[in-house]
């Protein structure tokens, strides 16, 4: 059995975060027993400061070695362009051009960029790519948290900093400009956005029943090894590990999960979360441990899930149901966690209507 996802993967050490992050699991499932000629493939490697994880399933051989070097060739080209890291990304490029200088852009970083001025609008500036300046002032860029937090002045002048309408795409497409100066940090739809490009280098390749994870975002098409769907379960996180699931087959989508527990800070007890609200500049707080949301593009439901982390439990699940996304909500309550799904998703649940209790 695989676990993936919010999450704890197997081939992961259990860390301080996996303690928290073990309330939920995604479990990847295969079935024993069936028949089938198609050998399952898999490797694994590193990029955005994260691991990846690929399975293809074919009934033809494929050189495992040749194809995980392009994919680590293609996933190498996308950190260049989105890595807040490097110096000489695309990304920080961009963030180091004087403003009302036109800035050519790279068709991924096109893709991403209007993807995000969509979704800022769609979530109300919740999801907001502008946050950059915030994000390095609490300590989750590059530069380590300080031991000071951030005081009221720091945070009210990086909040005239973030936005993100500022940033604007040219008629032809093919290059930005900043009206003001911006700081853009695409960290919470580059993983998705590198799920979907490596989805996308398969489709070419033939490849059609495969499984890509990078750092828990997702993307799974076709079938498994034993000819059906992925099958994904969730443990609920009110009962013990193991002790009751709901497992769903799912294929041909993506899925993400955003959460308070692999990415903060902690200062006298307190945890600060690397989330951080574009109205108040601060680490949100709220009930929401994680938000998992599925959709059929990763870097959709990567940047969705982001913002449902800032919007808090019921604006989300508002936001969740008027769209008709299916979201997976785990609320901390006083001492315990619990569950909260959206219709899309119980309808996901429902397709599949299977519940394995133990
Ligand atoms: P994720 O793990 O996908 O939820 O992305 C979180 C990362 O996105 C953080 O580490 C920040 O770099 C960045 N970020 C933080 N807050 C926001 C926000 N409100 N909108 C967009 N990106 C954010
Ligand atoms: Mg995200």
């Amino acid at each position: 059995m695989i676990l993936v996802g919010n999450i704890i993967l197997p081939w992961q050490k259990r860390s301080k975060a996996g303690l928290v992050a073990s309330l939920l699991f995604l479990v990847l499932m295969g079935l024993s027993g069936c028949s089938s000629d198609s050998e399952k493939y898999s490797f694994s490697g590193s990029t955005m400061g994260t691991s990846y994880h690929i399975t293809v399933v074919s009934g033809s051989g494929v050189n495992v070695s040749s194809l995980s070097d392009q994919v680590q060739r293609r996933l190498d080209q996308l950190d260049n362009i989105f890595s807040t890291y490097k110096p000489q990304s695309e990304l920080s490029r961009l963030n180091s051009t004087e403003v009302g200088q036109p800035f050519s852009l790279s068709p991924e970083m096109l893709d991403v960029l209007s993807l995000s001025q969509e979704l800022y609008q769609a979530t109300s500036e919740a999801f907001n790519p502008a946050i950059g300046p915030l994000v390095d002032l609490w300590g989750f860029g590059p530069m380590p948290a300080g031991e000071q937090l951030p005081d009221d002045d720091q945070i009210t002048e990086r909040l005239l900093m973030v936005d993100f309408s500022q940033l604007v795409i040219g008629e032809n497409e093919s290059v930005a400009i900043k009206q003001r100066p911006l700081q853009i940090d695409l960290s919470a739809v580059a993983k998705g956005y590198a799920v979907d490009q490596v989805a996308e280098l398969l489709e070419a390749k033939h490849f059609h029943d495969y499984l890509v994870e990078i750092g828990g975002e997702l993307r799974l098409s076709g079938l498994n090894q034993q000819n059906e769907p992925w099958r994904i379960g969730i443990e609920r996180p009110a009962l013990e590990r193991g002790a009751a699931q709901e497992i769903m087959s799912l294929s041909d989508t993506g899925l993400a999960t955003s959460g308070d527990y692999r990415n903060y800070i902690d200062r006298d007890g307190v945890r600060y979360s690397h989330t951080i609200d574009p109205l108040t500049g601060k680490p949100v707080i709220n009930r929401l441990a994680s938000v998992t949301v599925i959709h059929p593009n990763a870097a959709s439901a990567d940047a969705l899930a982001t913002a449902f982390m800032v919007m808090g439990e019921s604006k989300a699940m508002q936001y969740a149901e008027s769209e008709n996304i299916a979201a997976y909500f785990i609320v901390k309550d006083d001492k315990s966690f619990s569950e909260r799904h959206s219709n899309a998703f119980n309808v996901l649940l429902d397709n599949v209507n299977e519940k394995i209790k133990n």
